[in-house]
């Protein structure tokens, strides 16, 4: 049950209003009653916030549940309690299930679990074609009236130039709002393929993912974009070239949006000499160069978002042979924590930005309404607060099922104090309330 909350002295930094002040924020019910100086307690349960960061809860673009289908690996319940422990009050489910998110009543589905059992809002992401076939088209118009504003074949990407046309001009029929997200990877340049190609792939003797299949695709989806004035969304970009374009469509008047994951702003091709299956993620870590563009993409605008692309496998799926074991890692529970070690602490993202980019855009992206802020009376209280300060070795065990994180062993600076989803603490003093 929500109760009274008076969240006492934090830094409250809302990028949706520009606001980066100490205040105290005062909750009662769902909503937010009151932000400002020296509030009353009114009988609300007082937490301390000296030297701590609020706000608003974290917003997901980018995360596969695995419900239903594959519950081995995560469940609605689990996903979301990592989502909590990560700062989040909502993510983006991806619509790679089984059977796949392809129709409403899958929607439906998922939305109920997670009204259930999710310590997190959970906004489906619907299937572009049929089953992710990449053939016919699959029933967007009841999807969104449901309420879906996201669709994407992700894990796959959209096999054809006609498939992605028709897909941009159909959702934009609908409503200005629904947006197509696109995995770009030509798929035969990355046949067989399972990591970045260029000198360690040589080296180690894997078969490689090269930087152009990405941006072969990114430039197709820029030009049937431009061309039909439809909304794309790009999904974990991973080469600077992509950036590039992404940059200069954006200057065109192109409706883009774009994300990296924390992953590929963190790691390169570097950390796999060691055949650690860890790192083994789709798209593949690319060159040191790459990951500095994905920083300054971020810092510039030019990628919109930062969507964890939390990828959970079982552990003995991920400690077989590196070309046998499924790309992905982890991300919910580390995000946040990477974001501010890696790219706020070396001054390359100014804080405001970073927590704008995991909470106020996606939000917008999403349309997930009553997120990413604004922290102001009569809004929702989906709230994060966290020490920018703590530092941490990630180990498991994890709030998700699975332990497959590409950031185990590192030490990382920034904790989750607290999370809050409409006026109930999903997180409490650093702990998941279940
Ligand atoms: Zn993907």
């Amino acid at each position: 049950m929500p109760e009274a909350v008076l969240f006492r002295g934090a830094r409250v930094i809302d990028p949706s209003t520009g606001h980066d002040a100490e205040a105290d924020v005062l909750v009662a019910g769902e909503r937010v009653e009151a932000v400002g100086a020296g509030l009353d307690p009114q009988g609300a349960e007082v937490l301390e916030c000296a030297g701590l960061v609020l706000a608003p809860g974290l917003v997901d673009l980018h995360t596969h549940l695995r419900e239903p289908g594959a519950e081995h690996k995560e469940t609605i319940a689990t996903g979301t309690r990592a989502a909590a422990a990560g700062g989040f009050t909502a993510v983006s489910s991806m619509a790679n299930t089984d059977p796949v998110t392809d129709h409403a009543g899958i929607v439906a589905e998922i939305r109920d679990k997670a009204a259930e059992s999710g310590l997190a809002d959970v906004f489906p992401v619907g299937a572009i074609t049929k089953d992710l076939a990449g053939e016919s088209m699959a029933e967007l118009g009841e999807m969104v009236e449901a309420g879906v504003r996201m669709f994407s074949d992700d894990g796959n990407c959209v096999p054809t130039a006609r498939t992605l046309r028709n897909a941009l001009v159909y959702a934009k029929a609908f409503t200005a709002e629904v947006v197509i997200a696109d995995h770009c990877e030509d798929a035969s340049l990355v046949a067989g393929g399972h990591m970045h190609e260029g000198v360690h792939s040589y080296s180690l003797g894997l078969a490689g993912r090269p930087a152009e299949a990405e941006e072969i695709i990114v430039a197709r989806d820029l030009a049937i974009a431009h061309a039909t004035a439809g909304r794309i969304h790009i999904c974990h970009v991973s080469s600077a070239r992509s950036v590039e374009l992404i940059r200069r469509a954006k200057a065109d008047g192109v409706r883009v949006t774009a994300e990296v994951t924390p992953h590929h702003l963190v790691f390169t091709d570097d950390d796999l000499v060691g055949y650690d299956t860890r790192f083994k993620v789709n798209p593949p870590l690319r060159t040191a160069e790459d990951r500095d563009a994905l920083r300054a993409g971020v810092a510039d605008g030019t990628i919109d978002a930062i969507a964890t692309d939390h990828a959970p496998h079982a552990v003995e799926e991920k400690e077989s042979e590196f070309d046998q074991a499924p790309p992905g890692t982890i991300g919910l529970e580390t995000a946040l924590a990477a974001v501010l070690t890696h790219l706020v602490l070396p001054g390359v993202v100014e804080l405001s930005r970073a927590i704008e980019a995991m909470s106020a855009t996606p939000a917008r992206i999403l349309g997930a309404t009553g997120h990413g802020g604004a922290i102001e009376p009569g809004r929702h209280a989906n709230l994060v607060v966290f020490d920018p300060a703590e530092t941490w070795v990630v180990e498991p065990p994890f709030a998700s099922k699975a332990r497959n994180c590409a950031f185990t062993g590192s030490e990382l600076m920034g904790r989750v104090r607290h999370t809050m989803l409409r006026g109930s603490l999903t997180v409490a003093d650093g702990k998941v309330s279940r």
